[in-house]
């Protein structure tokens, strides 16, 4: 075990950096391509599995490498089918994924950071503040196992687990780029979904991607006053900045954004509040998504009654402001969000 942690995780090796290792073994070149089949698109995770390739080079390459796969400590089932995983990683450090399947289709839900320092006021993760951030590897390794443990492939991924993915910003855009590989998983770039909770810097670099990937803000309110009380890590980027950024990020990209509001009793569901969205929106390339706050055990805050939800979303569509009311998945075994946290689950 103390050795397997000493070798290069074999996957993190590039396409180029596959072939020089198949050089200097002696191999010829069509190794490099079965290797890189067996690595990224079959996605296994022993060298034993590579049953093409000869057992003296998958002996050689295992003298160098390893296959440093999260081990699956937990995993619960939804009513609604969504399966909640807690994945350790070989350093101890845990963060949890949900896969979400529907007719045909199969979505994941990835964690970007174990914690998050955002503290949002609504945010289970955010209670206990950061450990790490995760690796391009670690975030796609998450994808994988949803994939092996449903055997089905998987359609798209959401970047809204545990943390804020443009604290995150290299490893989350390496991942994605992994996921979207049309030799790899070939998930197409529509169907990759970062979100933020309105990381300025992050919103603009995002849009010199030259990727189709889908921009999603986490807003829930378009007051200050009570976006500051509500997402305290994310003050400093103020809403009127946000809005300038994120119309930069339209012109730039003709890419419609989407905003998540979890509607909060009293809270963000009064009437200014209502309005001050629909103004925040108006007139501009967006589409909202609306959903009722997840009941945390021991918060204090409340979701909206579905009457609120429904009048909110009517009053934006008369606005020209298209609008989805969004169910939530998997609230039974606290894996919808806002509710993903570190803690073992009883099987
Ligand atoms: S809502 Fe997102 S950004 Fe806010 S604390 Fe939770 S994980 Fe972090």
């Amino acid at each position: 075990m103390e050795r397997t942690n000493r070798l290069q995780d074999i996957r993190t090796l590039s396409r180029d950096e596959l072939n020089d290792v198949v050089a200097e073994l002696g191999q010829p070149a069509f190794r490099a391509k079965q290797l890189a089949e067996w690595l990224f698109a079959k996605n296994v995770s022993s060298f034993d599995e590579m049953t093409n390739v000869p057992k003296k080079l998958r002996d050689q390459l295992a003298e160098r490498f390893c296959f440093n796969v999260p081990t699956e400590v937990a995993k619960q089932v939804s009513r609604d089918g969504s399966r909640k995983y807690l994945l350790e990683f070989s350093d101890g450090t845990s963060v949890e994924t949900v896969g979400m399947p529907s007719r045909n289709k199969l979505s994941v839900c990835v964690s970007t950071q174990a914690g998050c320092a955002m503290g949002c006021a609504f945010c289970a993760t955010g209670f206990n503040g950061l450990s790490r951030s995760l690796t391009a590897r670690e975030i796609v390794d998450q994808v994988i196992h949803v994939a092996n443990d449903f055997d089905e492939r998987v359609t798209s991924v959401v970047f809204m687990g545990q943390g804020e993915p443009f604290a995150n910003f290299d490893e989350t855009v390496k991942a994605l780029r992994i996921l979207n590989d049309p030799d790899g998983m070939a998930i197409g770039a529509r169907h990759l979904t970062v979100s933020t909770c309105g990381v300025i810097p992050g919103i603009r670099r995002f849009a010199e991607l030259p990727e189709q990937f889908t921009l999603a803000i986490s807003l829930h309110s378009a007051i200050q006053s009570t976006r500051n009380k509500l997402m305290p890590g994310i003050k400093k980027y103020t809403l009127p900045r946000l809005h300038e950024a994120i119309q930069q990020y339209v012109e730039k990209t003709g890419r419609r954004p989407s905003y998540e509001y979890a509607m909060i009793d009293g809270i963000n569901d009064t009437n200014p509040e209502m309005e001050a969205l629909i103004s925040f929106c108006e007139g501009t390339l967006c589409h909202v998504n609306l959903i009722q706050l997840n009941d945390t055990p021991g918060s204090l805050m409340k979701p909206s009654p579905m009457k609120k939800v429904e009048s909110l979303q009517k009053r934006l569509s008369i606005h020209g402001v298209e609008t989805t009311i969004r169910n939530s998945r998997g609230n039974d075994i606290d894996a919808a969000c806002g509710q993903l946290k570190q803690k073992h689950v009883n099987l």
